[in-house]
């Protein structure tokens, strides 16, 4: 049997037609740059985010980038954020020239440890920059009380919820992504900015257009940082089925959860992903072993794809070096780096698939 990480031909099989329509209408009507496709896409998943403002750019990277020059954020200021992130999160901080300031996560949930962020705050802090990792929201509400610019890096977590609300509206901005591998995936880079803010909105607006407004004056420097129109039409098909493709991805993990009980292994052995939001979209299910690597080939040659996500946290990446981090300076992070996998678990699976990972996956740890 042979298990992939995701199965995009099976996700669009049953959209197929509506995918071809979608193409041929951009193509006939011709307008591929923002315009009405971009405009009715940024409707409807501000409808579904739950928020008032949706603004279409050219990846979850940019969002990131746009959010933060949207803030002023550059040379001389902090942005605090976690290291156990996609590169893009500290990326795109340092970018525009200002110092990422990494905080350890939370052992029980992956993301930010709100209670270790009062103490990485000084007078040049301009933000904060928490990862919704996996698809579980982190706890923006504690982080709220520093009473700084929170932008949400909700790349892996569109439809995801606490009981603080929906993603992508509990700081002033969130930021979204359309790789292919998120839960909604275009067919190339696409993203989102999400906000209540309208002040903040029209500012992401100017910067999508190279800070144009009107068309050729510029009061601010932007960039190109716009959603295709031809990504917009593709992503309002697919959107109607992304709380569907949600509950097929609740459904697997909940499976491998029971099947991962029921093996009883030692927690260092086998340590199923925390779920403490029934609102989980799960973008992955991320398991924790201390034999991680083995598994890992064990489970190539049985011909089960996996990931590491991620083999080395940013604070000890080379590019962040001057940054003076060493070994042992967050040391949650640095331990789940070495313990991570990550299983398939897309909603077409299937029980004979997630059976066969589970059972590969037990019989091998129990060894
Ligand atoms: C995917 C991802 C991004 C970047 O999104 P792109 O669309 O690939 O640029 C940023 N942050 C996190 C946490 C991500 O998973």
């Amino acid at each position: 049997m042979k298990i992939p990480m995701l199965d995009v031909a099976a996700q669009h099989a049953p959209v197929q037609d509506e995918l071809r329509a979608a193409f041929d209408r951009v193509m006939t009507h011709g307008q591929f740059i923002l315009g009405p496709e971009v405009a009715s896409f940024e409707k409807a998943i501000a409808a579904y985010v739950g928020c008032e403002h949706a603004i279409g750019v050219s990846s979850g990277t940019d969002a990131l980038l746009v959010a933060l020059m949207a803030l002023d954020v550059g040379p001389g200021d902090e942005v605090v954020t976690t290291p156990f992130s996609f590169f893009a999160t500290g990326g795109c901080i340092a970018r525009l020239g200002a110092k990422p300031v990494f905080v350890d996560i939370e052992e029980g949930s992956f993301n930010l440890d709100p209670k270790l962020v009062a103490a990485a705050i000084t007078e040049r802090t301009k933000a904060i920059v928490p990862v919704h990792l996996f698809g579980q929201s982190a706890d923006v509400e504690a982080l709220r009380a520093h009473g700084l610019p929170i932008v949400e890096d909700a790349a892996q977590a569109l439809g995801a919820s606490s009981a603080a609300g929906n993603v992508g509206t509990l700081g002033v901005l969130g930021c979204f992504s359309f790789f292919p591998s998120k839960n909604l995936g275009c067919f190339g880079d696409g993203g989102l900015v999400t906000t209540n803010d309208a002040a903040l909105a029209e500012k992401v607006r100017i910067l999508r257009a190279h800070g144009s407004k009107p068309k050729y004056f510029h009061a601010v420097v932007g960039g190109n940082f716009r959603l295709d129109a031809l990504q917009a039409a593709i992503l309002s098909v697919k959107l109607p089925l992304l709380d569907g493709w949600h509950e097929g991805r609740r459904a697997n993990a909940e499976r491998y959860d029971a099947l991962f009980a029921e093996a009883k292994l030692p927690t260092e052995r086998l340590r199923t992903p925390p779920r403490l939001h029934e609102g989980h979209v799960y973008n992955q299910y991320v398991i924790r072993t201390d034999r991680r690597d083995a598994l890992q080939t064990h489970l190539n040659e049985a011909g089960i794809a996996t990931a590491i996500y991620y083999p080395l946290p940013l604070h000890l990446q080379g590019c962040f070096s001057e940054l003076g981090y060493a070994e042992g300076d967050l040391p949650i992070s640095e331990r789940a780096a070495k313990e991570v996998l990550a299983l398939p678990v897309y909603p077409e699976l299937g029980e004979d698939g997630l059976r066969y990972v589970a059972d590969t996956v037990i019989r091998f740890l129990a060894d």
